[in-house]
């Protein structure tokens, strides 16, 4: 029996991040919706032409959004916040409108929430619903597509999003609504809009409910069968589920009528034989066997071998990525820097269709001679030897408990800092960044571009740290920054100072919207080369008597935003980031910095979907977090900041942490985290985060009185700090100054009220 191959979505935001020029572009009104349009389908073209060329089974359709495919299928599926709807018209601008809550002709407001996809770092548009909610196949784009794509090739794969996942994924200002009574709402749509597609001809359609993943409540699986089992149609159903096994789901897929399952066998731990076993034979099993989220070549033999002996349990096979490729950069062959003997150690998009075609017709033809040219650089390990560093590995299996450890507690490190330090009450400190000016971002460029040479560059960063320290002294801040000037982005700039590190010219990822990041890649052993920060933090020191802040990356933060390697676990290269962090730490109290702060904003999005596994993750996070501080003197002062998550469910860890002072994003939820302390003593000290960063308005002294007052009441004013919410770096200076004044101020009367 044939098998097919197929992807479950290609990059949208095309060859030379097309798609974000054009939306930046057509934001700042220097194009027309028009011509925005013809680059979304130019990028289309390409990407279809490409599955094509790659001999593809399938184009896949349906994966191309204009923002975020959230947001397309509250689109599609016409539901819309009444605040975006403007005439009652509903049109590109609409969508552009809910993602950014600015648009043409149209009121600003304020937009949908965002927030991350699953474990990844991508972010969604998070559906809103409330009792009203009501649905239509509004948005047709899904239609469009199809037809578009049919003048590239007959057999294509729509793919949507299921209306299970689509309601888990969404949220409603009543906590007390329960989304799920929407299902009876949203079901006769998607039967709908089945109905359409199946009428342009279609045979195969993709729905993913990637939430079967997750550790469902028993609600959500009884109306998990009851929606499918609604949705039968005679449309061929590929339910696909990715970034986790769904072994613990399986009742689900046992008792509804789907036709195909596609599984994730890189993210999921699955015993293929006993699953097969339990999951009825008709049904077509799609194996995830090409890794979606990481940009390692991929052994091809060794999967070879796994299907060629799974087909003796199952004839209905196919073979696919583990997840859409939305997650890796598009094309290797973009990296002309890279030397052709290292290139040959990877596979971005492009080059992981090729992937499943060569493996494709390996198996059809029970011939692997190609794949095993294909592998051969896998087996050079010699290289990969060279690159493995002995005195590293020593290091890591020297450590003893004591290594994660500050040698006195809490208590005794608090007195001997307030000693040394000798701060006042709520002692007021920023995040680390000051704006990142477009001037300053066009230095750094000419630098990296040895248009400007070292001495000079050097010069000019030294300048703006200098006007850095002179505004927060002016502002009377207690703890000071340097602002970060230095740094393109908080992982690439540690990234490139250490050694272990490989970084690609075009390997963007979308992150969100219009935004791409281009993770480095973890390539060998991390080891540290040579002191990163202290220059910099060493010269801001010389220009005042209060202390200036040392401002690192920490050891999860680091790993999660890169692409690991995969011959060694996540937790060991934490370690191994841990030990350099740790060298760097040393040199910086060496040069009399006395405050480091280790920032770890990702420590909660590395947290695994299941329950189960959850323990494990903290326990080996929070040790690479220890590893790299605590060696310090009882009065150097450690500080942590964490941003854009929920906290409550991993506040034990954070204790654990055992930070001096932790800094946290709080203010955009409406220092909603402060209910927590009302239950929760956190026995360190704690900057809750007086005001919201990521938004332009400036708070005003009274507001900020009020929320010191209010967070003095949970905790303990001899424990609170005063910061914004997070790095300064995306605002202006004028916002910056302004809001930092109202803060000193606000912080000063709460203070004379307090000594009173
Ligand atoms: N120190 C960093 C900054 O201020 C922290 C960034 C972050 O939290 N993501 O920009
Ligand atoms: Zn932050």
């Amino acid at each position: 029996m044939k098998i097919c191959s197929h992807i479950l979505g290609f990059p949208r935001i095309g060859w030379k991040r097309e798609l974000k020029k054009s939306q930046e572009d057509y934001w700042n009104r220097k194009i027309s919706q028009c011509e925005l349009k013809i680059v979304g389908k130019n990028i289309r073209k390409k990407n279809w032409t490409t599955q094509k060329d790659m001999g593809l089974s399938f184009l896949s359709v349906g994966d191309f959004s204009w923002y975020d495919h959230v947001l397309t299928t509250s689109m599609m599926l016409g539901n819309i916040p009444s605040r975006f709807l403007y005439d009652g018209e509903v049109d590109l601008d609409t969508l552009f409108h809910i993602a950014r809550g600015v648009s043409f002709n149209r009121k600003p407001t304020f937009p949908s929430e965002m927030t991350k996809w699953f474990n990844t770092n991508y972010h969604y548009i998070v559906p809103e619903f409330n009792q009203k909610s009501s649905f239509h196949f509004l948005w047709k784009q899904i239609l469009e597509e199809i037809r578009e794509a049919k003048n590239y090739k007959k057999d294509i794969k729509p793919i949507i999003l299921g209306p299970m996942s689509y309601l888990f994924l969404g949220k409603s200002g009543d906590l007390n609504f329960n989304c799920l009574s929407l299902l009876p709402k949203i079901l006769p749509v998607y039967q709908k809009i089945l109905k359409c597609i199946k009428n342009e001809n279609i045979s195969w359609i993709q729905i993913d409910e990637p939430i079967l993943a997750l550790d469902l409540p028993d609600e959500w699986k009884k109306n998990f069968i009851y929606s499918y089992k609604f949705l039968k149609s005679d449309l061929k159903t590929l339910l696909t589920t990715y970034f986790g096994s769904i072994t613990h789901n399986l009742d689900i897929i046992q008792s509804i009528p789907i036709d195909g399952l596609h599984i994730d066998l890189i993210s999921g731990d699955y015993d293929l034989q006993n699953f097969n076993k339990k999951l009825p034979q008709e049904i077509i099993l799609s194996l995830g066997i090409i890794n979606g989220r990481n940009i390692w070549k991929t052994n091809l033999l060794e999967c070879f071998h796994l299907v060629k002996n799974f087909q003796k349990y199952r004839k209905n096979i196919w073979i696919g990525t583990s997840c859409s490729l939305l997650h890796v950069p598009i094309d290797l062959d973009q990296e002309i820097h890279f030397d052709s003997r290292i290139k040959n150690y990877f596979s971005f998009a492009v080059q992981k269709c090729y992937e499943l075609f060569l493996l494709n017709d390996a198996i059809n033809k029970n011939k692997k001679t190609l794949l095993e040219s294909w592998v051969l650089p896998l087996h050079e390990k010699i290289y990969f030897n060279q690159l493995n560093k002995k005195n590293i590995q020593k290091r890591l299996l020297n450590l003893t408990e004591k290594d994660y450890q500050r040698k006195n507690n809490y208590v005794i490190r608090f007195k001997k800092q307030q000693k040394k330090f000798n701060f006042p009450i709520l002692p007021i400190t920023t995040i680390g960044s000051f704006p990142q000016t477009k001037k300053l971002r066009f230095l750094r460029a000419k630098f990296k571009d040895k248009i400007l040479d070292e001495k000079v560059y050097k010069e000019k960063i030294f300048k703006i740290i200098k006007k850095n320290i002179q505004i927060q002294e002016d502002l009377d801040i207690d703890v000071l920054v340097h602002g970060e000037p230095e740094r393109n982005d908080m992982v690439e700039y540690f990234g490139e100072n250490l050694d272990g590190f490989l970084f690609t010219n075009d390997g963007w990822v979308q992150s969100y919207g219009s935004r791409c990041v281009k993770p480095p890649i973890i390539f060998s052993d991390i080891s540290y080369i040579k002191p990163i920060t202290v220059s910099w933090i060493k010269y801001a020191q010389s220009l005042t008597k209060k202390p200036v802040k040392g401002m690192l990356t920490g050891p999860v933060t680091m790993l999660l935003w890169s692409f690991p390697r995969e011959d060694i676990s996540k937790k060991i290269i934490s370690q191994q980031i841990a030990l350099a962090l740790q060298d760097e730490i040393r040199e910086l109290e060496k040069n009399k910095i006395n405050i480091i702060q280790v920032d770890e904003p990702a420590l909660r999005e590395g947290l695994p979907l299941r329950n189960i596994d959850q323990e494990e993750y903290l326990k080996w996070a929070v040790k690479a977090f220890k590893l790299s501080v605590s060696k310090v003197k009882d009065t150097t002062q450690i500080h942590t900041h964490m941003c854009y998550c929920e906290f409550n469910d991993i506040m034990q860890s954070i204790v654990d942490l055992d930070a001096d002072v932790i800094t946290i994003e709080n203010a955009r939820s409406n220092m909603e985290i402060l209910k927590f302390f009302k239950n929760f003593r956190y026995p360190n000290s704690i900057g809750p985060g007086f005001y919201d960063i990521h938004s332009p308005n400036i708070p005003t002294e009274d507001d900020l009185i009020k929320l010191i007052k209010k967070s003095m009441k949970l905790i303990s004013y001899k424990k609170l700090w005063v910061n914004p919410d997070c790095g300064l770096k995306t605002r202006t200076w004028r916002e910056v100054k302004h809001s930092l004044r109202h803060l000193v101020n606000a912080t000063k009367k709460v203070r004379i009220l307090q000594n009173h």
